[in-house]
């Protein structure tokens, strides 16, 4: 029986290509070449090709590029319960999760090779958030801001697209409540980047990322909780990739597009003064100077700080004052509060 059905593959492909299969099957014993062996896509059969090493690294989560983006653009997007699930977190570059008023988070999300389709929903600017996006020389994306933002914008010269005055590019989803459902795509916000003559390439000067099968050394952490005031964010690792996995409370936090739960290669949580400004509850996050600082890495833990002088971007170090070293990938900074418990 065995015989026979490779004697019909057999001649089914002496049939389809003679003279090489022929020479294949005399010259390779009585081993018959597995069609898995390359690829098919719809019928047409191609060589794999050998992986060719790309010649940049991308600042943000040390993935080999081909060509080097221009300038990141770095997108406020909401995190309430009305808002989930959101869409295009899981191809940002980076991702910051900031307290925002009542406890609640909001996320910036920096796009550099990232691309996502849909992106959003997008909310209103605070100081802090665009500071952050100042860091890394992203141009802001935000709809509307607080009062305190609006000091910020007046006194320093900001590349930012507000959607309050500027709607090209957005869109509003029907399907979701206002303020909830206002959204871009990676598209869009680099043809209003482009058409603001913004386009101009940024010099970044990335993380440190770590070798291929380099892993990090330090205490045990499978699972890290951060306990923010509204809720308590809890990334677990999974054991076949290595990622942790994004849970809100004990439900996976998934992205409404791909319907993918989100990941995170590596998480720096990054301990700060957090203070309430006004009677709405809106908050002065401390950014500048240092703190206490962790990394969180293929299920390892290392506690250091993090400082911030003048314009340069914040530096994350451990103990011997080296730089954090990142597992290539997403990676999310957790900014909290002395108030909200980490546990790992
Ligand atoms: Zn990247």
């Amino acid at each position: 029986m065995k015989f026979q059905v490779r004697y019909g593959i057999v001649l089914f492909l002496i049939l389809l290509c003679a003279g090489g299969v022929v020479f294949y099957l005399a010259s390779s014993g009585e081993d018959i070449p597995a069609l898995g062996d390359k690829t098919e896509d719809n019928g047409v059969v191609t060589e794999e090709k050998p992986e060719e090493i790309l010649p940049f690294i991308c600042p943000f989560d040390g993935i080999r590029l081909k060509e080097m983006p221009f300038r990141p653009v770095a997108v406020t997007i909401d995190n309430l319960t009305a808002a989930r699930p959101q869409s295009g977190l899981r191809a940002a570059d980076l991702i910051y999760e900031i307290p925002a008023e009542g406890g609640i988070t909001r996320f910036l999300a920096l796009y550099f090779h990232g691309q996502a389709d849909k992106i959003g929903p997008i909310r209103s600017a605070r100081p802090y958030f665009v500071r952050l996006a100042q860091e890394w020389h992203g141009v802001y994306i935000h709809a509307g801001e607080s009062p305190q933002a609006q000091i910020y914008f007046k006194n320093e010269d900001v590349d930012h697209i507000n959607e309050m005055f500027n709607p090209q590019g957005f869109w509003r989803d029907k399907t979701r409540k206002a303020p909830h459902n206002l959204y871009s795509s990676s598209e869009n916000l680099w043809q209003e980047t482009v058409k603001r003559g913004w386009d101009e390439k940024v010099d970044i000067t990335g993380f440190s990322f770590l070798s291929e099968g380099e892993v990090l050394k330090g205490e045990e952490a499978d699972q890290v909780i951060i306990n923010y005031p509204f809720e308590q964010v809890v990334f677990k690792k999974d054991s076949l990739s290595g990622q942790y996995q994004r849970f809100l409370g004990n439900k996976p936090h998934i992205d409404k597009e791909t319907g993918e739960q989100l990941t995170a290669a590596n998480i720096i949580v990054q301990e700060t003064k957090v203070r309430v400004l006004d009677n709405e509850g809106r908050l002065e996050i401390e950014l500048a100077g240092e703190g206490r600082a962790w990394l969180f890495s293929g299920g390892k833990a290392v506690e250091g700080r993090w400082i911030k002088n003048g314009e340069e971007r914040t530096q994350y170090i451990d103990a011997d004052g080296n730089e954090f070293c990142l597992k290539p990938g997403q990676t999310w900074i957790e900014i909290v509060s002395k108030s909200n418990k980490v546990e790992y």
